[in-house]
This record gives structure tokens, C-alpha cells and sequence, in this order.
């Protein structure tokens, strides 16, 4: 289906370790982040839509500004680092309107032959004007 990416934030210098951020599969699928938590004295990272940034993710025009300049480094799900993310991401095309009425379509049979699973909340799954999809919850 796709590789996975993730964008590695926060990298403590003296111990390596760092928060992971899933920004996406391939070109194909975005994770978005539809809520920016104003409370910080209570964090509750359990709730899979608030921002890890200080604004909402909702396109790739988003994931750009949010990530050019940041201090962090993108990573594949198998380890190798991507070495310009900016450029990449800035690379992505958009699908086209052929590709956007086919992955619809799969999406709808996929929905469809899953009745075991909980309908998406709604507003939960969303195409950005470039048409790139993004998903408001965890996925792999
Ligand atoms: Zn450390």
C-alpha cells in the first residue's frame, strides 16, 4: 500500500531519543491533526486528533510551513532517512482526477466490506485543495 513516514521531532542530542510523528503514506495518504490543544498543563496524547505542533495539520501546504525550518529529521518505516523533506514533500503529486475517483471508490468498497469496524467519525477523513487525503486518526 505504501511506505509509511515519519517525522522525527525534539532529538535530545545527548541520548538520541526524540517524539516520531506519522506524517504519512507515501504521497498517497496524509495523517491529519485536526485539534491544537490549548491546555497544556493537561496533555492527553491518547487522543489520536490533537496537533504535536501549535496548529492544526489539515493539507500538505501545512505539513510544509509547520516542517520548513523545524529542527527534526524525516524517516521512512524502515529506518533510512529522507534527506530533504522539504523537497519531498514539496515533490508529491497530486492525485489526479481519475486516481482521486478510483481511490474514492476503493475507499467506499473498503468501508462497505468492513461492517465489523466503527464508521469514521465524520470530518474525520478529508482532501485538501490539492486533493492529497488525509485521515484525522491513527493508521499504518
Ligand atoms: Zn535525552
Amino acid at each position: 500500500m505504501g511506505t509509511n513516514y515519519y517525522w522525527r521531532d525534539r532529538i535530545c542530542t545527548p541520548c538520541g531519543r526524540y517524539d516520531e510523528i506519522h506524517v504519512g503514506k507515501g504521497g498517497a495518504l496524509f495523517r491529519g491533526y485536526r485539534h491544537v490543544l490549548l491546555n497544556t498543563e493537561h496533555p492527553d496524547w491518547g487522543y489520536s486528533e490533537h496537533s504535536p505542533f501549535d496548529e492544526p495539520v489539515l493539507s500538505r501546504s501545512d505539513w510544509l510551513r509547520i516542517l520548513a525550518g523545524r529542527p527534526g529529521e524525516l524517516y521512512d518505516e524502515y529506518g533510512k532517512r529522507i534527506p530533504n523533506p522539504i523537497g519531498w514533500l514539496a515533490a508529491l503529486t497530486p492525485p489526479a482526477p481519475e486516481q482521486i475517483r478510483q481511490q474514492d471508490a476503493d475507499r467506499a468498497a473498503e468501508r462497505a466490506a468492513s461492517r465489523w469496524q466503527f464508521e469514521p467519525e465524520a470530518g474525520t477523513e478529508w482532501r485538501d485543495a490539492e486533493g492529497f487525503r488525509f485521515y484525522a486518526r491513527e493508521f499504518s
